[in-house]
């Protein structure tokens, strides 16, 4: 059943990169198809408003929208689609001009210098912003004044006089001209342009989101300046002469606009005003009704660019002044959500008097002092420092603000002293120079650390203590051989304090053989006691060649039982290092037991240790121990380092990685390597200390 189920069903389909890209373009081609129309719906529907406000029979329009449209329709769009957007405008345009006597020609040449305007402006913006231009930002909305509203309707009025002057049609001077055409497509875009990008990006979002309260407030401010406006421009019996303060009264309401609402709603009042403006004055009302229509329809220009411009950037900053604000808050709340639930005891202190002004929870839990206990004394008051030399590191942090993560010690209320990673950060907080410091408690961590090194040392004595295990059958020789030497030499003065005469030359070269023997063995003993004792570190500068001197006066018993010829090639001049001498001659000792181990199954007569000690070029020591055994195996010499790695059947594999770690101590390294011809070399690099 289920087979029967799985072979009907149709195969996955998996989405090619290609079907991907020819989705994505299908949806592009689509959304770019809805722009153009839309743009060129709204041209004709721009036209037929202008044509609306209209002062006739002059065919001066106060407003000219269909140009701010297309512009905003630019704007909207990415570049590579402009040509798309502006050949949609083409028959909006055809058929909103070609009504009346107008001939081709000039229905062509407005066609051209509207498309100028459009294109110059969005190309100037996008060339300055590298984006649509937001109206939240004053630099935005500056530079969408001077390209948009100014320049490229300047430039396009020009050019549109200039055709229409070629072709022969229109009346009046070419300045003239030009100054109607730029101002009412000024007008325009300083009105339109802004109101569709607000609305288009997000402004319909903000309305759908925005609370009953606000959706109210925006109806009563709309219903206000709407009534103001009837009540300046539609009202028969007003005019300027009368009541010139009164063109003032919707200046509140699109005020209230631009500070609670930001440039959408401005922009909104600006087309409202304009709208009730123009009819008034069309319809012999309100204030602008004086001289003629020409004179009327600059009046309400002016008007409203004079008061659209300053209210357009007061609102955008506003705007931009709030967003900071906004933004300022959000980081604001972030940064006490994280210094509440930081992981880290943190505190915040003035910097003037160091008086703690805040802690989070952690602080609280880690130091034992409620936060209202902390608030304003200071970590000295509190006592929290375990030592003056941590106090002052704190001091010197609040001092300079330099420093990250350095260890402090610090006590707990009750006493407990808790090891403390410090950082701090200067912040202004509320105006008042503060330091934020973060506390990692890391007293966890540094009691592991103390076990280990503890751990460590004792592994280091144990490994020691096996190599002179190892040695000690030899040293037991070594040691019997004064011992020996001494009886002998004693019971030799006293068969000769029986004689008379008494021999006393004689018995004076055997007491001063007695000493020198007895010293032999003391030597060796005293050597065994420094590598048996666990001392602390001490390191002091040495010259290598006593060392290598020394850890062969404790092998030779070995070296001399194993029949292995030692070759000293000592450097003739001191070559210091700086080290502690027992760990440093440990390492050696293990080399040169290893060597004898390796060279065990070589025969006797080829057993041969070489000890060497130089200075480097670059001034530091090197002490190369050479032998004649089988060499080291190739999987071996990977593994040689490693804990643990060892071919001994009695072996722990401890030797070497010691070592390596009392070397590496030493800010030093060990190596190994084969010999070209028999054997293996190892070579110790020590720091110099000349
Ligand atoms: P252990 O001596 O207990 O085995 P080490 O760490 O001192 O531990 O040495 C590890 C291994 O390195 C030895 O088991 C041996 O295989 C190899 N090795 C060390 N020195 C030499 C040497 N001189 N020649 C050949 N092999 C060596």
């Amino acid at each position: 059943m289920s087979d029967n189920v799985a072979s009907t069903m149709p195969a996955p389909h998996k989405i090619s990169p290609e079907e991907t890209g020819r989705t994505q373009d299908a949806g592009f081609a689509g959304k770019t198809a809805i722009a153009a129309s839309v743009v060129a719906l709204a041209y004709y529907a721009g036209a037929k408003l202008g044509f609306a406000l209209t002062f006739q029979p002059h065919p001066i329009a106060v407003l000219w929208p269909p140009n701010a449209l297309l512009l905003a329709g630019l704007l909207l769009t990415p570049p590579r689609t402009w040509w798309i957007i502006l050949a949609a405008a083409f028959p909006a345009h055809c058929a909103a001009e070609m009504q009346g006597s107008v001939p081709p020609a000039m229905v062509l040449a407005w066609f051209a210098s509207n498309c100028t305007q459009a294109l110059l402006g969005a190309a100037m913006i996008r060339l300055l912003l590298r984006e649509s231009p937001r109206f939240d930002s004053f630099n935005h909305a500056l530079t969408f004044l001077l390209c948009g509203v100014v320049i490229a309707p300047l430039a396009a009025s020009f050019l549109d006089v200039a055709l229409l002057k070629a072709i022969g049609w229109g009346e009046g001077g070419y300045l003239q001209l030009v100054n109607m055409r730029f101002l009412s497509n000024a007008l325009a875009a300083l009105i339109l342009v802004p109101l569709v990008l607000t609305w288009v990006q997000g402004g319909l979002r903000a309305l759908r989101e925005s609370s009953g309260a606000k959706r109210a407030e925006a109806a009563v401010l709309l219903l206000g300046l709407f009534l103001a406006g009837v009540f300046v421009f539609e009202h028969m019996y007003l005019d300027s002469s009368e009541a010139p303060g009164l063109l003032y009264a919707p200046l509140p309401f699109l005020l209230w606009a631009a500070v609670r609402f930001g440039p959408r709603a401005v922009t909104l009042g600006l087309l409202m005003t304009c709208a009730l403006a123009t009819w008034g004055a069309i319809h012999g009302n309100g204030p602008f009704v004086d001289h003629s229509p020409a004179a009327d329809a600059l009046s309400v220009q002016l008007f409203l660019l004079a008061s659209g411009v300053s209210l357009f950037l007061f609102s955008s900053v506003m705007e931009e002044h709030k967003n900071d604000r906004r933004a300022a808050r959000l980081s604001e709340q972030r940064a006490l959500a994280v210094f509440r639930s930081s992981p880290d005891a943190m505190a915040i202190a003035r910097m003037s008097d160091g008086a703690i002004l805040d802690v989070n929870a952690r602080w609280e839990r880690l130091f034992g002092y409620s936060r209202d206990e902390a608030l304003g004394r200071t970590s000295a008051e509190l006592n929290m420092y375990a030592n003056k030399r941590d106090r002052d590191a704190y001091m010197d942090l609040v001092r300079t603000c330099q420093g990250q993560n350095f260890e402090v010690e610090m006590q707990a209320r009750d006493g407990t002293l808790h090891y403390i990673l410090l950082s701090g950060e200067r912040v202004p907080v509320d105006g008042t120079e503060c330091l934020i410091s973060a506390m990692h408690d890391i007293t966890r961590l540094k009691s592991a650390e103390r076990e280990a090194d503890q751990q460590r040392v004792e592994l280091m004595h144990l490994s020691r203590v096996a190599v002179l295990g190892e040695l000690s059958g030899a040293l037991a020789h070594e040691l019997n051989q004064p011992l020996t030497a001494i009886l002998s030499n004693a019971q030799t003065a006293q068969r000769l304090l029986a004689k008379d005469p008494l021999d006393l030359p004689e018995l004076r070269e055997i007491l001063r053989e007695i000493v020198g023997e007895d010293k032999r063995a003391g030597e060796i003993i005293r050597r065994l006691r420094a590598l048996f004792r666990k001392d602390d570190t001490h390191f002091q500068v040495l010259d290598i060649n006593s060392l290598v001197e020394e850890a062969l006066t404790l092998a030779y018993g070995n070296l001399a039982t194993r029949q292995i010829r030692i070759v000293q090639q000592l450097c003739q001049q001191p070559v210091l290092t700086r080290g502690d001498r027992v760990q440093l001659q440990q390492v050696l000792l293990n080399l040169i037991i290893n060597a004898c181990e390796a060279m065990d199954a070589s025969p006797d007569s080829t057993r041969e240790l070489t000890l060497r000690t130089e200075p480097l070029a670059d001034g530091r020591a090197q002490i190369v121990v050479t032998d004649s055994g089988p060499g080291i195996p190739a999987p071996t010499l990977q593994k040689l380092f490693e804990p643990f790695f060892t071919t001994k059947t009695q072996g722990l594999g401890l030797g070497l990685s010691i070592s390596r770690s009392i070397v590496a101590a030493h800010s030093g390294q060990i190596l190994a390597h084969n010999n070209v011809g028999r054997g293996a070399t190892f070579r110790i690099e020590l720091p110099g200390a000349a």
